[in-house]
């Protein structure tokens, strides 16, 4: 049985048999305590050995870390820790762990330390709860669109375009780097490399999400991407997971309303779902924030932020208003941020979010219509010709955890836009001709799987909600 089910057993008294790893083993030359953790919850088993009933060297084995299995009698517990514990008739050692060697031994470590071990980091409260709530995150995005009549796409990982235009792909080749083939200009000659032309992993999926959407009415895509900006950052991941719909026949405030619900499904579904795992990492919260200054600690725990973001309308304001207020914000006027807001087109930087999400509203934040100058080819032109009809939801502790837009459907100024850009026409052709056959309005936005994930553990580095973090200068596991 799993010990999740074990827990929620009413009748005790009955034979049963259990797996897991050891999290600790205490006692006395007459019994022992052994703490088991399977993984299917946060909570331990308790596992009751009386010394008569077994070889002393067998108890010896059963150390932190240690994988056993155990038979036995499920009894209601003497002790005050738990309601029920497994009284052991059998025990078999699965996998020994060397107590000298074992290096996750019962104290706390810390988080850039388990990161070193994170082959063995899924044996931990922490990692296991956040973990678990990624498994749950993941089943709710596909459930929430599966609901709403989405079709899930799978976009190509391999791609030839580089549609966000920041040249921040990595190459993919089978030609031998150490002996290039050249054409007779003396450039690299991609004729004969694997797919006979440059490729790359994909930074996004949407251009071909969007020729699905203009068929299938709305899909969404959840897969991998890949960035290599050299960004080390506590919110940047070299490979991420990526959500992003496309609804044919959606404007930007429709874009807005299924951005906000969806968020506020995913953390809903999570505190229905994975009370006991949220209940622990909010109390792990409440330990780190003690160690900070008074000043540095935030206002709400994590339980209390979710159902804050749930309960609350996001504020939504134009790029132009954002500017305003930022511009007559205190820690501008004292040149208190890193970059000076001085008007239209300057780039909003983190500092700038948090403000504004964390000061001024306290609340999540979408801002619309950004000059079209700091905004990817595809967004759509709005009247005044300046800005473009995008979207960036805006969160507490994460700052940008969506950007998305309303699509340019027009093919004379999607075009006009791609020359201003100096974007390469011919390679997207067919991009192009979704435009001249059947267009229409439609709308999409791009989730980053992890901060989404960041924000309902309350987990502070990126590298912590992801198995196995890939980042510059680190690819181990
Ligand atoms: P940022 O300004 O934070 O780098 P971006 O503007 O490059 O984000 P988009 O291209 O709009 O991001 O991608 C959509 C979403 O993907 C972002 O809102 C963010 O949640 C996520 N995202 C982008 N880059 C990364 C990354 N390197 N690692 C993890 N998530 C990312
Ligand atoms: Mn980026």
């Amino acid at each position: 049985m799993k010990i999740k089910e074990i827990l929620q057993t009413e009748g005790v008294e009955q034979e049963i048999s259990v797996k897991g790893w050891v999290r600790t083993r205490r006692g006395s030359k007459r019994v022992s305590f052994i703490a088991l953790n399977d993984g299917s919850t946060i909570n331990n088993i308790q596992i009751v050995a009386e010394a008569a009933d077994f070889d002393e060297e067998l108890i010896k084995q059963i150390t932190t870390g240690s994988c056993i299995s155990v038979d036995g009698k499920l009894v209601a517990s003497k002790g005050s820790g738990q309601a029920v514990e497994i009284l052991a008739s059998t025990i078999n050692i699965l996998g020994g762990a060397d107590a000298e060697e074992y290096p996750l031994q019962p104290k706390k470590h810390s988080l850039e330390f388990l990161r070193e071990k994170a082959h063995l980091r899924f044996r931990t409260n922490t990692f296991s709860a956040v973990f678990r709530l990624r498994h749950a995150l993941t089943f709710a995005v596909h459930k929430f669109f599966n609901d709403k009549g989405f079709f899930n796409l799978h976009t190509p990982i391999i791609t030839s375009i580089d549609a966000e235009g920041a040249g921040e792909m990595f190459q993919i080749t089978s030609l031998d780097l150490e002996k290039l083939p050249k054409t007779k200009r003396g450039e690299v000659d991609y004729d004969i490399d694997f797919f006979g032309k440059k490729t790359s992993l994909a930074v996004t999926g949407q251009l071909e999400a969007e020729l699905g959407a203009l068929g299938l009415g709305q899909v969404y895509t959840f897969g991998p991407t890949f960035r290599s900006e050299n960004s080390n950052t506590s919110r940047h991941l070299s490979e991420f997971w990526m959500i992003e719909p496309e609804i044919a026949f959606a404007d930007l405030t429709q874009n807005m309303d299924l951005a906000e619900e969806f968020l506020k499904y995913c953390i809903q579904y999570c505190i229905d779902h994975n009370a006991e795992d949220l209940k622990f990492l909010d109390a792990r919260m409440v330990e780190e924030e003690n160690k900070l200054k008074k000043e540095e600690r935030s206002e709400m725990g994590l339980l209390e932020r979710l159902q804050f973001v749930i309960e609350n309308d996001f504020v939504r304001l134009t790029y132009r208003e954002a500017i305003d207020i930022l511009r007559n914000s205190n820690p501008n006027k004292k040149k208190k941020f890193n970059y000076i807001i001085d008007g239209f087109g300057s780039e909003l930087q983190s500092e700038h979010e948090r403000y504004l999400v964390e000061k001024k509203f306290k609340k999540p934040v979408i801002i619309t219509d950004y000059p079209k100058g700091i905004k990817a080819f595809y967004m759509r032109m709005n009247d005044d010709n300046q800005t473009v009809s995008a979207m960036d939801v805006l969160f507490p502790l994460i700052g940008e955890i969506i950007g998305g837009s309303q699509r340019e459907e027009r093919l004379d100024k999607l075009q006009a836009r791609m020359q201003e850009m100096e974007i390469c026409q011919e390679k997207l052709w067919w991009y192009l001709e979704s435009r001249k056959f059947g267009s229409c309005p439609h709308s999409g936005f791009g989730l980053g799987f992890e901060r989404l994930i960041m924000f309902v553990t309350g987990m502070k580095n990126i590298r912590d909600v992801i198995p196995f973090p890939r980042t510059p200068q680190n690819a181990e596991f």
